[in-house]
């Protein structure tokens, strides 16, 4: 693998790509965090990619745009649960949030670190109150939860090791979208694929999924 850095001019602004090349069948050209990402096969020409890029460019410059992080140190804020907060930060050399009000306040110059340690310990307990609740509609007693900073996924089920894992990224969600990312990888456990069974099952349990799931689709991970 070899990445490369590019740039691009989209209506008259310069936009910075990155190219990994690999042994793939075709290109693609990906958002993330507001970012351009590339994936070409070995050997592919520069102007190929960028005239692909131009070519979506009305939907590639939509996305990147409306790009917001749900944390940021330079502006002040951080969203908890679909909620804004007021970052605050009072670095007293301990790795602790606490939340009062609508401010979040962190004792530490370690930010992001900070804030990984408090958010995983809340979406620690909130996955694993509702999953709990939500393991009789599954007939199952107990499943392992984790919980990563996944890149492209909000969540997995391992099915044969008892096992579901989370995106910490969740933390920053409204509860409605964690809820849908909850009973869509339990249903796993009844159906391994996005089959139309699975769909059915997770409707049984969920009617209002696919309202959830479109919202889901427009978020960020
Ligand atoms: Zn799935």
């Amino acid at each position: 693998m070899r990445d490369m850095k590019q740039s691009i001019i989209l209506n008259n602004k310069e936009y910075p790509y990155t190219v990994t090349f690999k042994k793939m069948r075709s290109i693609i050209v990906k958002v993330r965090a507001g970012q351009l990402i590339v994936s070409a096969p070995y050997y592919t020409a520069i102007e190929t990619i960028d005239s692909l890029i131009q070519k979506n460019k009305e939907k590639l410059i939509k996305s990147m745009e409306s790009y917001k992080p749900y944390l940021s140190v330079e502006d002040h804020y951080v969203y908890v649960f679909g909620k804004k907060y007021e970052l605050v930060i009072r670095d007293l050399g301990k790795k602790i949030c606490r939340i009062h009000d609508d401010k979040l306040y962190v004792y530490s110059r370690n930010v992001e670190g900070a804030f990984e340690q408090f958010a995983k310990e809340l979406l620690y307990q909130y996955l694993s109150k509702k999953i709990e609740a939500s393991l009789p509609l599954f007939s199952k007693n107990h499943v392992k939860i984790e919980i990563k900073k996944y890149k492209g996924r909000w969540g997995s089920c391992f099915y044969k090791v008892n096992k579901v894992s989370f995106n910490l990224s969740l933390i920053h969600l409204k509860k409605e979208l964690i809820d849908y990312v909850i009973m869509h990888e339990l249903t796993h456990f009844i159906e391994a694929n996005h089959s139309k069974r699975f769909y059915h099952e997770l409707a049984m349990r969920m009617p209002d999924y696919l309202i959830r799931q479109n919202a889901l689709k427009e978020t960020h991970v």
